[in-house]
């Protein structure tokens, strides 16, 4: 995942570099830059200006699906987890951290790659 910082609105916080400094990192105007890819939505989220975004596109883009590996549980994106709030064409990354297999329980970081 891919972001932008819309510079007229970005206070220059920190929050964001401090969060994720992988992904952004403030510039010589004081301001943030997203210069890195990766999953930031806790940054967009926390920053109090609403400066931050997906870059275009990239939201769109439906990826590929994810198996638990204790009940074999196939989440797909395209049909997302409708009974929990999970509406469809949520891709996996985007899935919140607390999301958990619907049928066995376990965290979401144990899913692998189908
Ligand atoms: S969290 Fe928002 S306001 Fe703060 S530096 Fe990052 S983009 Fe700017």
């Amino acid at each position: 995942m891919k972001y932008n910082v819309d510079q007229g609105l970005c206070i220059g916080c920190g929050m964001c570099e401090s969060l994720k400094p992988e992904v952004f990192k403030m510039n010589d105007e004081g301001k943030a830059e997203a210069y890195g890819e990766g999953e930031a939505q806790e940054a967009v989220e926390s920053c109090p200006a609403a400066a931050i975004s997906p870059q275009e596109g990239e939201e769109k883009a439906v990826g590929g699906k994810y198996v638990c590996p204790i009940c074999g549980y196939v989440y797909d994106p395209e049909v997302g987890d409708p009974d929990n709030g999970i509406a469809p064409g949520t891709n996996f990354a985007d899935l919140p951290e607390e999301w958990v297999c619907p049928l066995c329980g376990v965290p979401k970081d144990t899913f692998t790659a189908e």
